[in-house]
Formats: structure tokens, C-alpha cells, sequence
């Protein structure tokens, strides 16, 4: 709150010099001046003469706005971060298409919405086994696999290919040269995460309930549990890196380097951290075998949003919602429709 406030803050007040200096003549004729002032000193709190000092939007001073009246907080310098590039995608990164406040979490994780779906499947599932080749076989296909080292095969009249293309690149198969091709071409972001438990002093000592600290770019961000509020432990994010050089690094590094590492970055922002935090546990998905990266960063394939044959794509690297599993149900979708129109449904 107290950065996007001084960054408007700030934005306003230069937009208005430049406005009152004539600077934007050629765009803003003299009668639609005052409109143009009045709108920049309410987007950035500015006073009478388009000065910005402060507002409460930061966050009030302690002990007022009760029993006394509400006292901003003293303004952050605009050199404290207005030119500092080194913590990104802090003023935006709430306003973006995919990154708005949560509305809605799934009880449990992530994965119970995958869960519930696969709940919801009539037909046999079967878990645990390795696709080990794709075969084209007359017009349909075969399916090499192997669970516990025992090898098997099925014969199917269409597949839907759901592997990443990370590891469905390295698995023999039977795909035309074009799809083999857009497969080969698919590029992976490759995330890292760590993770600790610990007592919750960010909320007993530090008012935090929820959401992420940005900070160096060499951790990045520390994410807050978003329940559970005022229990005894709860498990902190110590870093989530998108990918990059930075995850790079953090990857390369051993499961106890990357403790030390977060511990050393993130007690900048919480000097309670490594007296609190145990129990370290990363994630590299570029190391994951099963995963080999995050998620696709390449433009969606049109080849493979299209049969090859017998064989059907789906996954979110298929849509423009990569790393969403919104962009997977899509997918799926999409291959579903491909299906019906295969069999002249
Ligand atoms: C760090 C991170 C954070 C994310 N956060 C979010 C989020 O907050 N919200 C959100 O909506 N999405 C999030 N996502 C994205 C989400 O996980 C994906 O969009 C979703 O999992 C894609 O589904 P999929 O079915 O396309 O691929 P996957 O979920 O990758 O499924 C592919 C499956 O194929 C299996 N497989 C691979 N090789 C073989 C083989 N040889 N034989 C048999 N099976 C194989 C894998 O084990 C896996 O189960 C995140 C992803 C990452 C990496």
C-alpha cells in the first residue's frame, strides 16, 4: 500500500507540474485542464496545489483513527523505490489478468480441483503407470507402459496426449514430423519454491495476515499462508522465483544450500526468521521427471491444438493461459471438440 500510494502520489503530482507548465498543450486544450487536475489529485491524494505530502491509502499512524483522528503515515521517499528496479512487480502486479486478490481457494490444495474432476470421471482410471511409447497402429494407436517394472501395452482408437511436451519429447512415439516438431519447440519457464514451518511471528509481531513481501530479486518474494490465521505454526514460502537466471541459481544450488540461502535472504525482511523457521523443503520443476519444467513460456502450438491422426493434445501449453490449469480445462475442451468431430459425433 504505502509503495503504489507514493508511486501515484508522485505520478500525479509530476503529471500535474507538466500539466500546469504548459508541457501538454498539444494534447489537453485550456478547458479540459481542470478536468485533467481534478482527476490526478484524486488518483494520487494530492493536496490543493497538486502537491502530494501524504494520505492515509498508506496506512495510518499508530494509535490514531480511533478515539482521534486518522493520521497518515509519513510518505516513503520517492528515491527510497521510485527508481529502484531491483524489487520488480510491485505497484502491478495485483492489477494483472491472472494475478488479482484470491476471490476463491480450493479447501485442501491445488490439486483437489484435478481431484474432484477425476472424481467425477465415469470410466476406469488407472494411476501409477509410465508411458513409456506412443504407437500409431492402423488408424488407431498403442500404448506402451510400465508400473513396477511389469510392461504393457493397450490398443485405443484415439489417445489424448495430456504429457508435457518437456517430457513427451523424449518418449518414443509415432507423431508426424510437424508435431514432433512443435513439441520439440515448446520452451519451459523453471520455477522454484521453498518452503518452511514455523511459529506465526509475522502475525503476532508483524500485523501480517496473508499475502507476499517482495524483496531482493535473488528470493524474490516471501508468500504468508492465507488461513489458518492466529494458530500456532503455519508453513511460509521463502522464496518463489518465476524462473530466469535467479531460479537458475537457486536450482543449482543442494536442498540445504537453498535453506541457507533463503534464511539469509529473507531474515533481511523478518530478523525472527531463522530463530523460527525449520523443516525446509524445495521444489526445482525443471528437475521435477515427470514435469521437467513449470510451465511453457513458448507461444501456444496451433500444430498440436489439432489431431495428428489418432492422437489428441491437451495441457496448458496449448492455450494462452500456460501455468493456469484454467488453460488445461480449456485444452481438454478444445481436444474433447477435436474428439466429437473425429468420430462424426
Ligand atoms: C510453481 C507452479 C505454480 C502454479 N500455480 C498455479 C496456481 O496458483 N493456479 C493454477 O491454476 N495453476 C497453477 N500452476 C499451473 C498448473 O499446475 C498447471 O496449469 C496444470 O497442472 C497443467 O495441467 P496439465 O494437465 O496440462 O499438466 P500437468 O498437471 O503437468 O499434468 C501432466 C501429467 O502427466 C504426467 N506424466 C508426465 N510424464 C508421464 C509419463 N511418461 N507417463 C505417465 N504420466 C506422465 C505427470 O506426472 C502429470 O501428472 C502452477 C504451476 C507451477 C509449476
Amino acid at each position: 500500500r504505502e509503495v503504489v500510494t507514493a508511486m501515484r502520489g508522485n505520478i500525479a503530482e509530476l503529471l500535474s507540474k507538466a500539466v500546469n507548465a504548459g508541457a501538454l498543450d498539444s494534447d489537453i486544450s485550456f478547458s479540459e485542464q481542470n478536468a485533467v487536475l481534478n482527476v490526478l489529485r484524486n488518483y494520487g491524494d494530492l493536496d490543493s496545489s497538486n502537491i502530494f505530502t501524504n494520505s492515509t491509502r498508506s496506512g495510518l499512524q499508530e494509535g490514531s483513527g480511533g478515539l482521534t483522528a486518522g493520521l497518515p503515515r509519513a510518505a516513503l521517499n520517492l528515491d527510497d523505490f521510485f527508481f529502484d528496479t531491483s524489487v520488480p512487480y510491485v505497484p502491478t502486479f495485483s492489477e494483472s489478468i491472472n494475478q488479482s486478490a484470491t476471490m476463491l481457494q480450493p479447501v485442501g490444495g491445488m490439486d483437489k480441483i484435478a481431484q474432484a474432476l477425476a472424481d467425477e470421471v465415469s470410466e476406469e482410471s488407472f494411476y501409477g503407470i509410465e508411458i513409456t511409447a506412443i504407437r500409431r497402429s492402423g488408424s488407431g494407436a498403442v500404448i506402451e507402459g510400465m508400473v513396477d517394472g511389469t510392461i504393457g501395452a493397450a490398443e485405443v482408437d484415439y489417445v489424448i496426449v495430456a504429457i508435457p511436451p518437456s517430457v513427451l519429447r523424449n518418449i518414443p512415439n509415432d507423431f508426424s514430423a510437424a508435431t514432433a516438431n512443435a513439441i520439440a519447440q515448446v520452451q519451459y519457464a523453471n520455477p522454484t519454491k521453498i518452503a518452511f514451518q514455523s511459529p506465526r511471528f509475522w502475525e503476532s509481531e508483524d500485523d501480517i495476515y496473508g499475502g507476499i513481501s517482495w524483496t531482493d530479486p535473488e528470493i524474490l518474494q516471501i508468500w504468508y499462508p492465507s488461513g489458518g490465521f492466529g494458530q500456532e505454526k503455519g508453513i511460509i514460502v521463502g522464496s518463489y522465483l518465476f524462473g530466469g537466471t535467479n531460479a537458475t541459481n537457486f536450482q543449482n544450488l543442494s536442498i540445504d544450500e537453498r535453506v541457507e540461502f533463503a534464511l539469509a535472504g529473507g531474515e533481511k525482511v523478518h530478523p525472527q526468521y531463522r530463530q523460527n523457521l525449520s523443516a525446509g523443503i524445495s521444489v526445482a520443476w525443471a528437475k521435477v521427471p515427470y514435469s521437467l519444467g513449470g510451465w511453457s513460456v513458448s507461444t501456444p502450438s496451433s500444430v498440436l491444438q489439432l489431431p495428428d491422426g489418432p492422437f489428441l493434445f491437451a495441457g496448458d501449453h496449448l492455450t494462452y493461459l500456460q501455468g493456469w490449469q484454467e488453460g488445461a480445462v480449456i485444452s481438454s475442451l478444445n481436444a474433447l471438440n477435436n474428439l466429437l468431430d473425429l468420430m462424426g459425433v
